[in-house]
C-alpha cells in the first residue's frame, strides 16, 4: 500500500515534468541570442609598444572595448551564479531531509531489498532508485539553471531535445560509475567496522584517477566529437611551443563544443602517454592566432608545472577529511534521529541521503578554498602562458572572450570567495604588466 502512494506521486510528479518540459519548449522556440564579445579584438592605442607604455592605462584600454551593455549582460550572468550556489545547496538539503524525514529513503532500501537476496544488489538498486528519484525532484532547477538560464544568456547552442538528451546520457553515466563506487564503499564501512575510513579514502581517490583517465577515452565521445586538427597554420605553432616545452604531443585535437556551448575554451588532458592538446571549435572559429597561441600557452602551463598531480594530492587530502568528517558525524546524527528515519545504521543503503547532506555541508563552507586552490594554479598557468608564447595581447583578447561568461573586475574579496580564474581584469593586467617588461619585444629594431 505504501509503495503504491510512493508510485502514484512518483506518476504525478512526472506529469507535473512533462507539463514543465512542454512550457520550456514553447518559451524557447526562437533561435538562442548569442552574447558575443568583439569577435575581433584590437589592439588600442594605450596598449601598443611607446616609450609611454603604462600597464595600468593599457588594461583600462583594453577593458574600455567592452560595450556597457556586454558588461552588465555578464555580470548579471555571473553574480546570478554566486546565488546558485546557495540555491543549489538549500535545494539539496530540503531534498534529504524530505528522503529522511518522510522515511522515503527507508522505502526505498525495503523496495531494494524485495527485489533480490543477494546484497551487492540491493545496494545497486537503492542507488538507482535514489539517482531517479533526486533527479527527477532537481529537475525543475536543473531546466533553470542548465538550460533556460544558459539560454536567457546565449551561452547555450541546444534545443530542448538534444539538451535532454545529453541529460540522460549524464544521469546514466552517473549511475554506472555511481553505481560501482557507492557498491565498494557500501561494502567496506559493512565488512571493516573501524577502519572503513581509511579504505574508502583510499578507494574513492582511486576511483577518482582512474576516472579522470578513462573520461577522454569513454565519456567524452559520449557527447562530443573529438577529431584530430589538419590546418599546419594552426597545429604548427601549437607543435612547436610543445617541444620547445618538452611535452610529448604529436597532434592537436580539437572537439565540437558549440554543440552544447558558445564558450570557448582548451585544454590539456592526462598524464604521460595519454597526454593530449584538445582546442574547442569556439576558440578556433572566433580567437585570433596570437590568442589561440596565448591560450595554448596557458594549458602547457597546467601540464609542465605537474598541476593535476598536485590537484591529486589536494583532493586526496580533501577526500580523507571529508571521511573523517563523516565517520564522526554520521554516528552522531544516527544516533538521535536514526529510529526516526528507519535507518539500522551506517552499513544500511538508506544512510545515502545523510551522507550527501552532510558533504553538501562541508563543500558549501569549503567553497572559498577550493576556488582559491584552483584560482592559483590558474594564475600559475597564466604567468607561465605569457612568458612561452610572448603574446600578451591575445592573452587580453582571449580574457575579454572568457567575459562573456565571467564578470571582469569583481571586488577582492568577491574574487576570494567566487573565482576559481583570475578575474578579467587581473589577467589584462597581468599581460600589460608583463608586455610592459618586455616593450623590447615588441619594438622593430632600428
Ligand atoms: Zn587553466
Amino acid at each position: 500500500m505504501k509503495y503504491l502512494s510512493l508510485a502514484s506521486r512518483c506518476w504525478r510528479s512526472l506529469l507535473f515534468l512533462a507539463a514543465i518540459c512542454f512550457l520550456v519548449m514553447s518559451a524557447t522556440a526562437q533561435p538562442p541570442r548569442p552574447n558575443e564579445m568583439p569577435s575581433v579584438v584590437q589592439v588600442p592605442a594605450e596598449a601598443k609598444a611607446s616609450q609611454q607604455f603604462d600597464a595600468n592605462a593599457a588594461t583600462e584600454a583594453y577593458l574600455a572595448q567592452i560595450p556597457a551593455e556586454k558588461t552588465a549582460r555578464s555580470n548579471a550572468y555571473f553574480e546570478g551564479g554566486y546565488w546558485l550556489i546557495l540555491w543549489d545547496f538549500v535545494y539539496g538539503v530540503i531534498v534529504a531531509l524530505l528522503l529522511l524525514n518522510l522515511r522515503w529513503s527507508a522505502r526505498m532500501r525495503d523496495l531494494a531489498e524485495r527485489v533480490t537476496r543477494f546484497k551487492p544488489v540491493h545496494t545497486f538498486v537503492y542507488w538507482t532508485e535514489y539517482v531517479v528519484l533526486t533527479y527527477v525532484l532537481g529537475f525543475p532547477l536543473t531546466v533553470y539553471e542548465g538550460y533556460l538560464r544558459e539560454h536567457q544568456y546565449g551561452l547555450a547552442t541546444q534545443t530542448f531535445g538534444p539538451w535532454m538528451g545529453d541529460q540522460v546520457k549524464e544521469t546514466a553515466v552517473n549511475l554506472v560509475l555511481g553505481g560501482i563506487l557507492f557498491m565498494v564503499l557500501v561494502g567496506i564501512v559493512r565488512r571493516l567496522r573501524k577502519t572503513w575510513w581509511i579504505w574508502g579514502s583510499a578507494v574513492t581517490i582511486a576511483f577518482f584517477i582512474i576516472t579522470a583517465l578513462i573520461f577522454p577515452v569513454f565519456i567524452t565521445p559520449l557527447f562530443n566529437k573529438v577529431t584530430r586538427l589538419n590546418d599546419p597554420k594552426i597545429v604548427e605553432p601549437i607543435l612547436s611551443m610543445a617541444r620547445a616545452n618538452g611535452i610529448p604531443a604529436k597532434d592537436v585535437f580539437e572537439i565540437d563544443a558549440s554543440r552544447q556551448s558558445t564558450r570557448m575554451s582548451a585544454n590539456v588532458s592526462g598524464f604521460a602517454n595519454t597526454m593530449r592538446i584538445t582546442l574547442n571549435d569556439n576558440l578556433l572559429r572566433r580567437g585570433s592566432p596570437e590568442e589561440i597561441q596565448a591560450v595554448m600557452g596557458h594549458e602547457m602551463g597546467h601540464y609542465v608545472l605537474n598541476h593535476i598531480y598536485k590537484s591529486i594530492i589536494f583532493l586526496s587530502i580533501v577526500i580523507v577529511l571529508a571521511f573523517v568528517y563523516i565517520f564522526r558525524s554520521v554516528d552522531w546524527a544516527l544516533h538521535r534521529w536514526g529510529e526516526k528515519w528507519r535507518i539500522r545504521g551506517l552499513g544500511d543503503t538508506a544512510v545515502l541521503p545523510l551522507v550527501v547532506l552532510l558533504i553538501s555541508i562541508l563543500f558549501f563552507v569549503l567553497t572559498p578554498i577550493l576556488n582559491t586552490y584552483t584560482r592559483t594554479e590558474e594564475h600559475e598557468a597564466d604567468m607561465y602562458g605569457l612568458n612561452t608564447s610572448r603574446q600578451p595581447d591575445g592573452f587580453a583578447q582571449a580574457a575579454i572572450h572568457l567575459g562573456e561568461y565571467r564578470k571582469m573586475s569583481p571586488g577582492p574579496i568577491e574574487e576570494w570567495i567566487f573565482f576559481d580564474h583570475p578575474s578579467g581584469r587581473n589577467r589584462i593586467y597581468d599581460a600589460m604588466r608583463w608586455k610592459s617588461e618586455n616593450l623590447k619585444l615588441f619594438t622593430p629594431s632600428q
